[in-house]
């Protein structure tokens, strides 16, 4: 028989399990530089959450915010132990600050909801209904947007219907982050290890049972977007090129028509300099032919350069986003 030494009190101290508190909803906050807001936002998403009458976890992510942002949200950790704020050690990007936020989420479901309140956090009790009633995922879908310029409007609309058509995923339009996640699913999300994460993508890739929510998007509570035209291209950028290369197969053929189309003409050519007396003038068509094709070159190697650039970032393995520090009622970590 093996006789196993008698714990000690300290000992059986450190083998009792931590009280890990699992609650039963997370809410994940991206901001950056959001002051004019984040009071607000923490008011009306206390007010719902309070509401729903479960525990419930609050997880800021400020995402190096130049601004108070940071130190207005340590002061609700201050006086409210369900607030938790995680500091980036500088401005990684809206959807690292969402992925650091859904990898620290405890809740068997999971909110993510924009801080500056464009998406309306009253409509969470009825996302929590359906799922409860069994859906994974219930996301926000917009039926309108308020008060945006009408050439965010158009870009949007675009956008949602290109990323569709290319990606062979069944993506939904009209639809962003702001929605409820089950753990399930945030823990198939939280394990998929590229660091390029257009999050409304790798959800709908992930599966399970999804289902829309309609609302509508309202204007900004206050301050600015924080998504220039320079960024929102960048961004259309990634999602393409993490679901698809169609891009690349799109080269392919628009390569193959050229080539076919210039042996057509070449024997055009080829007919009038041996069966006809049509003298070949035409400076202008011969140089239009080699700027359009060189032109279609350039392009191809530059989309190709796109994805050869996401393989370099990829494969440099270096993480999404670094943490400064998480603050909590009357902790820091550092
Ligand atoms: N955001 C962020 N990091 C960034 C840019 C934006 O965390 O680098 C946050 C921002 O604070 C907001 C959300 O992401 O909570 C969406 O940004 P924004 O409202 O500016 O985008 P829009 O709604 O105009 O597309
Ligand atoms: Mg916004």
């Amino acid at each position: 028989m093996i006789s196993y030494p008698q714990p000690t009190p300290e000992m059986s101290e450190k083998m009792q399990p931590k009280p890990t508190h699992t609650p039963t909803y997370s809410v994940v906050i991206p901001a950056y530089n959001e002051q004019e807001v984040i009071a607000e936002a923490y008011k009306r998403l206390t007010a719902v959450m309070r509401q729903m009458d479960e525990d419930y976890e609050l997880i800021f992510v400020n995402d190096g915010s130049r601004d108070k942002t940071a130190e207005i949200i340590a002061g609700f950790c201050a006086d409210d132990s369900a607030v938790r704020l995680i500091n980036f050690s500088r401005n990684f990007g809206h959807m690292p600050a969402i992925s650091a936020g859904m990898e620290h989420a405890r809740g068997q479901a999971v909110f993510i909801i924009d801080a500056d309140l464009q998406d309306p956090p009253e409509i969470f009790p009825e996302m929590a209904k359906l799922w409860r009633e069994g859906y994974h995922v219930v996301y926000g879908q917009r039926k309108r947007r308020e008060g945006e310029t009408l050439f965010k409007k158009l870009s949007a609309k675009v956008f949602y219907r290109f990323i569709r058509r290319m990606t062979s995923v069944d993506m939904p339009v009209d639809t962003g982050e702001f929605r409820l996640i089950d753990r399930r699913v945030c823990d198939a999300v939280n394990r998929l290890p590229e660091k390029n994460r257009y999050i409304r993508g790798l959800v709908s890739w992930v599966g399970f049972r999804q289902t829309p929510i309609m609302y509508v998007r309202q204007e900004r509570f206050a301050g600015k977007t924080k998504y220039p035209f320079s960024k929102m291209v960048a961004f259309a950028m990634d999602a393409i090129t993490a679901f698809s290369y169609k891009p690349l197969k799109l080269a392919t053929s628009m390569g193959f028509l050229l080539s076919i189309a210039s042996f057509v003409y070449l024997a055009v050519i080829f007919y009038q300099r041996f069966f006809t007396d049509t003298t070949i003038t035409g400076w202008a068509s011969t140089m239009g032919i080699l700027l359009l094709s060189q032109g279609i070159v350039m392009l191809v190697l530059g989309l190709i350069g796109e994805y050869i650039g996401r393989i370099y970032e990829e494969i440099k393995e270096r993480p999404a986003y670094i943490v400064q520090e998480i603050v909590e009622k009357d902790k820091i970590h550092e």
